[in-house]
């Protein structure tokens, strides 16, 4: 039996899912943190299940080749670079073959084409949103930073390389108005304190900045001063707070406080302009972002005749770079604000063929399937693009999915596990997996977005 604390010298062999070293002994399965293939290390057992445990590296005794000096120096504390000290080219090919895995083993899928996963030329400083928990430290100092791995911890990390310059100087002026006013920040614990977190972001092809202040309050203490502060950096388009008074982990609150500006930020991707509210998701990862919507338009096939679903379209996104090429496209979006967003953004780019739903995914396209149904129409849909959180598909979503029949089923991922096991439904009535396109969207994480395209199989 292994036991906690027990030390070993072992090498590592492969990586698993979260991006940890994976090492045995005897048939004994350890996930190592920050280890990777052909590390050889002495490691420690942090935690001993029956069959499998986990370990810390003690000291690594001959490291891998593909071992690099990560450039942040808080890399292994910080949950958000899990592989930073992964050469970049072995992050790629990890990432894709994940998802080859996983299409194979859940997804149960063959013959499928798999291209080269799209990489970053310069895989630091992409991400165009932060959100920086703010917290006291043990020595009463205000902290900054991110969450450490698994747990809330907050790790000091102002400067973050895979975020943008200016977040560094939002951060500073935050917190020197929280010490000039003595403003507390959150405590999780006892659900104390005003100041639960810093959100920034930042429109790369504008170089617009929004951030919104998460309080645990209704009020801000000195808030037009804070406001003329943050006035002072280039970019700075939208100050805001957000109300969270909840006791939960879920980062944002329903209700937004505009201090400056017109309550969004503008971007581009490609040719097509896009407002965004604090409260609407937005692809963090811009130049990436590109290349992933421009697979998605290729898999639809458009030929300016298709009636498009974009089923969580957020702020209408990937509806407007598809409407260009369709008849029509409907967005479906659970967030109202995203919605009222995605409206404006068809408005401000002279779209006329789209429509937005509020509502479940799950719930608004079986509803409009059934009651075409009922009044004799068909309910038609020729290529339905579906872009999920991690979760993936409700399973009522697939059902009315594969009931419309459209020709093209495109299905964007930021979870290759759920996008095997839907993709396995889709398989199973009637559909087939094509092709596959990962994009490298979040570098330095494990973290691996995918696009596909699946078919109606014609007997
Ligand atoms: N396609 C968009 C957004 C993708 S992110 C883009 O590329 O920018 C996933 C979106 O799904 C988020 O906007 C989230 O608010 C929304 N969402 C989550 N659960 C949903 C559900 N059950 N039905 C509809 N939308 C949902």
């Amino acid at each position: 039996m292994f036991k906690k604390n027990q030390t070993f010298t072992i090498e590592i062999q492969d990586i698993g899912s979260n991006g940890e070293g994976i090492g045995r002994i005897d048939g004994y399965t350890l996930f190592v943190k920050d280890a990777i293939p052909k590390d050889v290390v002495r490691i420690k057992i942090t935690k001993a299940n029956k069959n499998f445990g986990f370990a810390i590296i003690e000291e690594i005794i001959s490291p891998s080749d593909d071992r690099v000096e990560p450039v942040c120096p808080v890399a292994s504390k910080c949950g958000g670079c899990r592989i930073q000290h992964l050469s970049y080219q072995k992050q790629l090919e990890y990432k894709e073959n994940i998802v080859k895995n996983n299409l194979e083993r859940i997804g149960k899928a063959k013959d499928f084409v798999l291209h080269k996963i799209i990489g970053m030329d310069n895989p630091y400083f992409y991400r165009n949103k932060a959100q920086y928990p703010v917290r006291r430290g043990r020595d009463g100092q205000i902290l900054m930073g991110f969450y450490a791995g698994r747990t809330h911890s907050v790790i000091e990390t102002e400067r973050c390389y895979i975020g943008t310059k200016e977040n560094e100087k939002v951060l500073e002026i935050v917190k020197k108005h929280m010490e000039e006013y003595n403003i507390e920040p959150y405590d999780e614990v006892n659900h104390r304190g005003l100041v639960r977190h810093i959100l920034i972001r930042k429109g790369f092809a504008t170089g617009e900045i929004m951030v919104c202040i998460v309080i645990n309050g209704r009020d801000f203490p000195n808030a037009e001063n804070l406001v003329s502060k943050l006035l002072k950096i280039q970019g700075m388009a939208d100050i805001s707070l957000n109300v969270n008074t909840e006791k939960s982990n879920v980062i944002l609150g329903k209700k937004i406080i505009n201090l400056y500006g017109n309550g969004y930020i503008t971007d581009m991707i490609g040719d097509v302009k896009f407002q965004i509210s604090p409260l609407s998701f937005y692809q963090v990862n811009p130049v990436q972002t590109a290349k992933l919507y421009e697979t998605a338009l290729k898999y639809a096939g458009l030929t300016g005749e298709e009636i498009v679903w974009d089923m969580y379209c957020g702020i209408g996104t990937i509806s407007l770079f598809l409407a260009k090429s369709a008849f029509k496209v409907n967005g479906v979006e659970v967030i109202s604000e995203a919605i009222e967003n995605a409206r404006n953004n068809a408005k401000i780019n002279g779209i006329g063929n789209v429509e937005f739903f509020v509502g479940k995914a799950e719930e608004v396209l079986p509803e409009y399937y059934e009651e075409q149904e009922r009044s004799g129409g068909k309910g038609e849909a020729d290529v339905i693009v579906v872009d999920p959180p991690r979760k993936g598909c409700d399973v009522r979503l697939c059902e009315t999915i594969v009931k419309m029949q459209p020709e093209r089923i495109v299905y964007v991922s930021c979870d290759s596990a759920t996008l095997s096991r839907d993709v396995k439904y889709f398989e199973e009535n009637g559909y087939r997996l094509r092709e596959v396109q990962p994009v490298d969207m979040f570098p330095m994480t494990e973290h691996v977005e995918t696009v596909v395209l699946i078919q109606k199989r014609h007997m």
